[in-house]
């Protein structure tokens, strides 16, 4: 399980020079959850005199729309948000990882897997820390005659991955009971969200990651693989997410609205505020242009509070 402490103690500062990014899962329109990542994410690496890059994360591909990673992009330039080099694009990018999935079977980290989700539940393994299932392990010493992989799963060890987040404090998790040995390469082909961005954090030399506090439960899975492929970790921050008033996170699935380009300087303080700044009425009223210096200038990361879930209205 997940402990958190809102200590920044041990918390991480970003070494510099710092460089951010965000990564959007184009399975819909940049919606206010989305927003606040973004908002989130940019001025902590600007009030860093950092760089932040841009990358759209379709390797999922069943749950990618057409048209939403160029929605999002539009979106975020017309809110000012100006990004570093290239948009790196996921579904670009298999054969890269495909080699990291490649080191690791010739390394044995890895093992291939016959098992489909029924069998595993029939094991009746406790639940998952992020509502799976914790893999029993059934594969991991050898397929039994007559069984055909589906899927590779990373093997993971009885210890506990500890790390400071700059907004929850300090957390830790042990990953064989929190999940057990975790899918790497999916039954239906798609490389796993955990590999990708692991491998594009490392290849963007990505050193501060600003993301959403629903990603927090996936970290120790990301830094044991970032040990196993001898990668560097970064600093994390976890922001709180937005949820509607039934406490579920804003997303695709809840049908979260599309944020209107046309609120301006107005919806980027909403998002603001819900990062803990108060915005005075003559910025949020004001154009872009007087946004982002202000709000470079005013960014503060121990003011966002150290919550999971903030439901705004
Ligand atoms: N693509 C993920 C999302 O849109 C974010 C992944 C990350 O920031 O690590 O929720």
């Amino acid at each position: 399980m997940i402990a958190t402490t809102a200590t920044e103690e041990h918390a991480q500062r970003p070494p510099p020079p710092y460089r951010g990014r965000f990564a959007p899962s184009p399975s819909g329109p940049l919606h206010f959850g989305s927003l606040v990542a973004a908002v989130g994410s940019y001025l902590d690496a600007r009030a860093h005199g950092g760089q932040w890059m841009l990358r759209i994360e379709d390797v999922d591909q069943p749950r990618t729309v057409a048209g939403a990673a160029d929605d999002i992009l539009r979106t975020l330039e017309g809110f000012g948000f100006a990004w570093d080099g290239e948009v790196l694009v996921q579904s670009r990018r298999l054969d890269l990882y495909h080699a990291a999935l490649v080191r690791l079977q010739l390394e044995g980290e890895v093992y291939p897997c016959a098992c489909s989700r029924t069998e595993i539940a029939a094991c009746s393994p406790p639940r998952s820390v992020d509502g799976g299932l914790v893999y029993p392990g059934s594969c991991r010493n050898g397929l039994a005659a007559g069984r055909a992989a589906r899927a590779w799963r990373l093997r993971v060890a009885d210890a506990t991955i500890t790390f400071g987040d700059r907004v929850q404090g300090d957390v830790q998790q042990n990953l064989e009971r929190a999940v057990g040995d975790f899918i790497l390469l999916r039954a239906d082909g798609q490389y796993a969200y955990q590999l990708a961005v692991v491998t594009d954090d490392a290849a963007q030399g990505i050193n501060a990651v600003v993301r959403g506090v629903d990603l927090l439960d996936s970290t120790p899975r990301q830094i044991w693989l970032q040990q196993r492929l001898a990668l560097t970790t970064p600093t994390y921050a976890h922001l709180p997410v937005v949820t509607n008033a039934a406490g579920e996170k804003l997303s695709k699935q809840t049908r979260a609205a599309a944020v209107d380009l046309s609120g301006g300087s107005a919806v980027l303080s909403a998002a603001l505020k819900f990062l803990g700044h108060a915005v005075p009425p003559e910025i949020s009223a004001g154009p872009l242009r007087d946004f982002w210096p202000w709000a470079i200038a005013a960014w503060s990361i121990e003011r966002v509070p150290a919550l999971r879930g903030v439901c705004p209205y």
